[in-house]
């Protein structure tokens, strides 16, 4: 058969996953959102129809025969095809490599563990959940056995899996610096001890804070057309392509900011994915180009753009007018100091800026020791509260607060936690650049962020994943990954702040 036909069969495969992959964003966008409960069980059935399905493509002889011809003919690919049948071989190629009924076994694990995790955590009791946490640490342990590589060895191979090129030595060197530069600036900072809450006590209508979610999308020129918001308890962005993408936010009438931020976090994520180049939408190389990357976009707009001073002088009289009564005695330099606070807490998702990636690396130590030494699951408690003692200095009264927080582990997932810190270290490295080309101060202050939308779409967005993290990182920045401009970024903001 002459490659013309081949490249075809491909397309004509791709269509058909596409399809079943976009049925089944739906749905469960659906489920997270509106779906009435009474209709969940009848509802994953169709779910694991429609999965089976897209597995026997992805599995048949003729997809994986064609798959291998591709790869072996690369160079006779045009560019765009030569990018994305590379990426397809790897994964697949990985994917054969680990028996089918472990996989089995282990979505079937998967698919208790979550709802054992969550019993656990309301009981308060590690005991309940900690004999299933050792079954899915046992499997990623032969997980990484089967996927290591000449050099890919241990945690370094779940590591690439969540962001291509990164590996344990990097991650050291990223942490160290943070546990030397980081952890004694949050110390200095404790000692201060000057926090308020300016909002305490204070209640704020739940359709007020949405008007104000609407007023916030139009701000970062979130295209209606092409996305919507909707509630959930956890906020998120899901897509398919540059023409559906959806958001989720919160709302709680006792914390204003919490739905602020993780509005203009998941707008940053549907930014990324709106402005990626539409040519993509076809093929599988749309979206963001890595965890890390996606989460430097949502970052970026939420924490060095979003907590900014001259963000709030634009914003903040509309927030007021909203908020009328409530916020008629707070100012805009107490607002600002409120929303740059930093508390050691002991809850991740609830941390500031400077404390965040301390969280992260808690869990970074860990799952180092999971994966390559022979811990015993009844030490991780204690582990986890040792390390919360000596990065912020607090005591974690239970399992709940600890251990138990997150549900990654119970989903099977290591090596995703550290990319959320540096994705936060990719943003604060792009600041540097952005600021070379545009006046960034002037541009946060103004009515919309369309010149800081387009500076990121030219050099990140528009290129869906068809570079590596590190090759964007060298065309936005013109460097590799550095992460002295993270820890500069956050000693300045913090310094100042806090006049130390
Ligand atoms: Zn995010």
């Amino acid at each position: 058969m002459d490659l013309k036909s081949i490249i075809n069969i491909y397309i004509d495969y791709r269509t058909k996953m596409q399809a079943l992959g976009y049925a089944s964003y739906i749905i469960s966008w659906d489920s997270e959102t509106e779906a009435p409960v009474g209709c969940l069980e009848e509802r994953s059935k169709q779910v694991g129809v429609l999965s089976e399905m897209s597995y026997r493509l992805e599995r048949s002889d003729e997809y994986i025969n064609c798959v291998k011809t591709l790869y072996d003919n690369i160079d006779s690919l045009d560019e765009l095809l030569k990018v994305e049948i590379k990426k397809v071989y790897k994964d697949l190629m990985n994917s054969l490599k680990v028996p089918m009924e472990e996989l089995v076994e282990y979505s079937i694990l998967i698919s208790k563990s979550q709802n054992i995790w969550a019993e656990a955590k309301v009981n308060y009791n590690y005991s309940l959940f900690k004999s299933t946490l050792k079954e899915i640490i046992d499997f990623n342990k032969r997980y990484v056995k089967y996927l290591e590589t000449e050099s890919l060895k241990g945690y370094d191979v779940l590591l690439d899996i969540y962001e291509e090129g990164m590996t344990k030595e990097k991650y050291d060197k990223f942490f160290s610096l943070l546990k030397e530069e980081i952890v004694p600036l949050v110390k200095q900072i404790k000692e201060k001890n000057i926090n308020k809450d300016p909002l305490f006590g204070k209640l704020f209508d739940v359709n007020k804070q949405k008007e104000f979610a609407d007023y916030l999308m139009d701000v970062m020129c979130f295209d209606k057309s092409r996305g919507l918001i909707k509630e959930s308890e956890h906020p998120f962005t899901s897509g398919y392509g540059t023409t559906d993408v959806r958001i989720t936010n919160h709302y709680y009438e006792d914390l204003l900011i919490s739905g602020i931020f993780s509005c203009i976090h998941e707008l940053g994520h549907a930014t990324y994915e709106q402005q990626s180049n539409p040519t993509l939408d076809s093929t599988l190389l749309g979206g963001g180009a890595s965890m890390a990357m996606h989460e430097s976009q949502s970052r970026f707009y939420e924490n060095i753009v979003g907590r900014s001073y001259n963000f709030w002088v634009k914003h903040y009289p509309k927030l007021k007018s909203i908020f009328n009564e409530e916020l008629k005695d707070v100012s805009l330099d107490d607002f600002y100091r409120y929303i740059n606070n930093v508390e050691c807490s002991l809850i991740r998702t609830e941390a500031d800026e400077l404390t965040y990636p301390l969280h992260i690396m808690v869990r970074y130590e860990i799952e180092k020791l999971i994966i390559e030494s022979d811990v015993n699951v009844d030490e991780l408690p204690s582990i986890w509260n040792n390390l919360y003692k000596e990065y912020l200095g607090i005591d974690v009264p239970t399992d709940k607060e600890g251990i138990l927080q997150d549900i990654h582990w119970a989903g099977g997932s290591f090596g995703y936690f550290p990319t959320y810190a540096l994705g936060s270290a990719y943003g604060a490295q792009m600041l540097e650049s952005v600021k070379k080309d545009l006046d960034f101060e002037k541009e946060i202050g103004k009515e919309n962020l369309k010149q800081i939308n387009e500076w990121l779409k030219n050099k990140i967005h528009n290129f869906g994943s068809t570079k590596t993290p590190d090759e964007l990182l060298n065309i936005s920045t013109g460097k590799s990954f550095d992460a002295k401009y993270y820890v500069e970024y956050l000693k300045n903001k913090f310094s100042k702040i806090y006049s130390l």
